[in-house]
């Protein structure tokens, strides 16, 4: 099917789907929208100026004290909010309650971001689930959050270009260095017609971008020349 037809598509079954089960906001229940915009103001958003590559809120826009002693394996990585009030419930009941309609107003968020920050990229690609628990969840969060960006700015999406190879223990009370061994080699780039493409990898949430580094890193081993990570949400710097 085309892109345009899939669109049509998709917009039909929407439209039924309001009817059957009209949208109510999932944070104060107000009728008319999964997430209204009242809640959408109260989002903590991230804006800038940002250290250049971790995101991080500075006074200048230049690198932060941790990037220029240690730079991250990614060219940069962006938040649209942090992973609190609003934004938090919305991406856990996004990922955990099986409330897949929420692609939508969170994806929406998250091309927004990149309509008003650009990032020099050309295609997406969603940070993958293991396939047990792409299994177990029958979704996978990054990647309907990347179909959001690929129709609203029309990038194209490469939904298979990383595996995940290993499974690994959530990233949940780790610290920096246990997050960074546990997601080593975890991640394999599959197609090996990316040599010198721009990526944007997507994902739901971050803490200290050693998932994000780590997909970075299997890119750039198949000579992949650019790479940035969007998500929707990440926690506070220390
Ligand atoms: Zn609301
Ligand atoms: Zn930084």
């Amino acid at each position: 099917m085309s892109l345009n037809l899939r669109q049509k598509w998709q917009e039909n079954v929407k439209g039924f789907l309001n009817l059957l089960f009209p949208p109510r906001c999932v944070i104060c229940q107000q009728s008319g929208s999964w997430l209204c915009p009242a809640c959408q103001d109260g989002i903590e958003y991230i804006r800038p100026p940002v250290c250049p590559h971790c995101g991080q809120p500075t006074s200048m826009p230049r690198l932060c004290p941790s990037c220029r002693e240690a730079p991250p394996q990614i060219d940069g990585i962006r938040a649209v909010g942090y992973l609190e009030g609003a934004l938090r419930t919305a991406i856990h009941r996004f990922k955990y309650s099986n409330m897949r309609l929420l692609a939508t107003p969170l994806g929406q968020l998250m091309s927004q971001y990149l309509l008003q920050n650009h990032l020099p990229v050309d295609v997406v690609v969603p940070v993958p689930l293991h396939p047990h628990r792409l299994r177990e969840r029958g979704y996978n969060q990054a990647t309907l959050l990347a179909k959001e960006v690929e129709k609203a700015l029309g990038l194209p999406l490469l939904e298979d270009a990383l595996l995940r190879v290993r499974s690994t223990i959530p990233q949940v009370g780790l610290t920096a260095r246990e997050r960074r061994d546990n997601v080593r080699g975890a991640f394999h780039c599959a197609d090996g017609n990316l040599k010198g493409q721009r990526i944007l990898l997507v994902d739901d949430v971050c803490t200290t971008g050693a998932t994000l580094e780590a997909c970075s890193l299997a890119l750039r081993q198949e000579g992949v020349g650019v790479v940035w990570g969007l998500v929707l949400a990440r926690e506070r710097w220390r």
